[in-house]
């Protein structure tokens, strides 16, 4: 079975076909919430299709302009098994003062993942230092989504018992394919960030995709098609202690 660990099929670039594309292929996938109003629809999503496990979270952007729906997104992670969007943007948020915030953040829902064992997917972009600096402090499973940095990085986030996850964009990102290149599969997953990340620039991205990216962690690694997939699904059973 394929795994996608991270995709945003709630919002409405899928409301003409989501039925058929979750069924496309045998897979599962996990939508992650943004905010107040997808938190909901994800768990709404898991309530009517068997293979979507719903994902409650907060995503660091909103610190700006929604931080009034914080208190009850955080609420919500009791209904869910899995906890995401959560983590670090220091692309996007520029003022230190909302940073802190932020760090703030991360570490309420990551205090409710310690308290409940819920792993949670985790974005960073810029504040990678801080993010560990966090994480070292709570004995949590996670993963980093659609990872992007070095592989020294990779390592760090290996050694403080965190996967790295994949998106189709691995295709045309050589970095990427670099860290792939240097993480034993044990410690990887795949995702699709859907409708973002896709392998093609300006497509929409749809969780199916994920068999690309199997594909071609096979090829990078020079391992079997079929062994790639069958331990990323084990690697996503661990992380859910199936
Ligand atoms: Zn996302």
């Amino acid at each position: 079975m394929l795994v996608d660990a991270h995709a945003h099929i709630d919002i409405k670039d899928f409301d003409k076909d989501r039925d058929q594309i979750l069924k496309k292929c045998n897979i599962i996938v996990v939508n992650a919430g943004v905010d107040l109003e997808s938190n909901l629809k994800s768990l709404e999503l898991e309530k009517k299709y068997s293979n979507v496990i719903a994902a409650v979270g907060f995503h660091p952007e909103f610190v700006k302009n929604k931080i009034n729906e914080l208190d009850k997104c955080l609420e919500l992670v009791e209904k869910a098994r899995i906890i995401s969007e959560v983590g670090l943007d220091y692309f996007w948020i520029k003022e230190d003062e909302l940073r802190k915030k932020e760090i703030e953040i991360l570490s309420r829902f990551l205090e409710i993942g310690e308290k409940e064992q819920k792993p949670l997917i985790i974005h960073v972009r810029g504040g990678f230092n801080d993010l560990v600096t966090i994480l070292s402090s709570y004995k949590v499973k996670f993963v980093i989504h659609a990872f992007e940095g070095s592989i020294k990085n990779a390592k760090r986030v290996i050694e403080l018992g965190g996967l790295i996850s994949m998106p189709p964009i691995l295709l045309r990102d050589k970095t990427r394919q670099e860290i792939i290149k240097n993480v034993d599969l044990e410690y990887i997953l795949t995702e699709t960030d859907s409708p973002f990340m896709a392998h093609e620039k300006m497509i929409r991205n749809e969780p199916c995709n994920v068999q690309l990216t199997i594909e071609k962690i096979a090829e990078l690694k020079n391992i079997d098609i079929q062994e790639v997939e069958k331990k990323i699904e084990n690697n996503f059973k661990k992380l859910l202690h199936l």
